[in-house]
């Protein structure tokens, strides 16, 4: 028997409970984890508190993170008492998650965990730190480099938001913050941003072009201030967005994109190839710095979940929450 939190729907409302299960419950997968760690994203929020359809089918696991320790293996590249992350792929949507002591997965979902890298640090990056990474990709690709002038960071105090910034200025970028909660600034400030955009100027009604100020931007907040984001990105600029934080919809013109040559590339950390992420964890490795941590994340248990859950869909969760689970 292992411990799970369980989401299950009562008369359209949706329920989380801790119970025992049996591993015979398990879905199908090649690898058997011992999971130690989970994290809780915007999306196990939405999950969680049964605020977005994230879940297909009920009763379920959420928990779209894990890291943890080989048990048993069908797949040879894995072998017992190999330390191992998955994110993404629809886990904690549509296959069961990591907010369970036993996860049973598909071998080609998984990468191994860094050398160097802990258990915790692992789920402090997490998709979050991922996609941020991911998202920093997408800027190099795009060809922005520091000397072209200041990046923005939106929802900056968010998980994806606050490894962004860390990346970024890690790298030598100029790093503007915009976030509704100022009273992060010296948060947002440790973490390697210079400047504060205060969301509600970000938020602001805005013309098809405004004021040139950013070579590029990583945007996790959608709507209005990814159109934004957009009017004010520099000519040959480029934006990365991958997030809906804000709002899932995109007022905006053909301006940006016919008369200053700005780039718009989304960013998906679920299905992203294993060979692209396998790097990005790499250098995940590399550029961060542990001593971030400290400020960054947060540890909870699974029993706090549901109240985190809350916490983070309101917008009222800061950095990367964690959650033990065993180990
Ligand atoms: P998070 O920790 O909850 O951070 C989201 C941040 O957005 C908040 O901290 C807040 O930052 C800002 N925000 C919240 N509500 C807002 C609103 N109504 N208007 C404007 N800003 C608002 O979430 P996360 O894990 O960083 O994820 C951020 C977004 O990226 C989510 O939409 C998530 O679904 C998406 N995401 C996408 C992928 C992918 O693969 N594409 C992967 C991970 C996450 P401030 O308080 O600083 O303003």
């Amino acid at each position: 028997m292992f411990k799970a939190l369980v989401l299950d729907q009562v008369e359209g409302e949706t329920m989380a409970d801790i119970k025992q299960l049996d591993e015979s419950v398990l879905p199908d997968g090649e690898v058997l984890i011992d999971v130690t760690y989970s994290s809780l994203n915007y999306k196990d929020g939405l999950a969680v508190t049964g605020k977005g359809p994230i879940i297909s089918k009920f009763p379920a696991i959420p928990g779209i993170d894990l890291v943890g320790q080989v048990v048993s293996s069908e797949d040879v590249r894995f072998v017992p008492g190999m330390q191992v992350i998955v994110t993404g792929w629809g886990v904690g949507e549509r296959h069961w998650g990591g907010m369970a002591a036993r996860a049973r997965m598909k071998a080609d979902w998984i990468v191994p965990l860094p050398d160097g890298m802990t258990a915790q640090t692992a789920m402090a990056i997490g998709t979050a730190g991922l996609t941020a990474m991911l998202c920093v990709l997408a800027l190099e690709e795009a060809g922005v480099k520091p000397e072209q002038g200041p990046v923005l960071v939106t929802g900056a105090s968010g998980g994806v938001g606050s490894v962004a910034i860390a990346l970024l200025a890690k790298q030598g970028f100029e790093v503007v913050a915009a976030t509704g909660r100022v009273e992060e600034e010296p948060y947002l400030r440790k973490l390697g941003a210079q400047a504060i955009r205060p969301r509600d100027e970000m938020s602001a009604a805005c013309r098809p072009l405004e004021k040139q100020r950013w070579a590029g931007v990583v945007d996790t907040v959608g709507g209005v201030v990814l159109s934004r984001a957009l009017a004010e990105t520099n000519y040959g600029g480029a934006v990365a967005a991958c997030g809906l934080a804000g709002s899932a919809d995109l007022p905006t013109t053909v301006m940006p994109f016919i008369l200053r040559n700005v780039r718009l590339q989304g960013v998906d950390s679920v299905s992203c190839p294993t060979a692209r992420r396998t790097d990005a964890w790499a250098r995940l490795q590399r550029e961060l710095d542990p001593q971030l941590f400290d400020d960054l994340v947060q540890e909870i248990s699974l029993e706090q979940v549901p109240e985190y859950a809350q916490r983070i869909v309101s917008g009222a969760v800061r950095g990367r929450t964690i959650v033990k689970i065993g180990g």
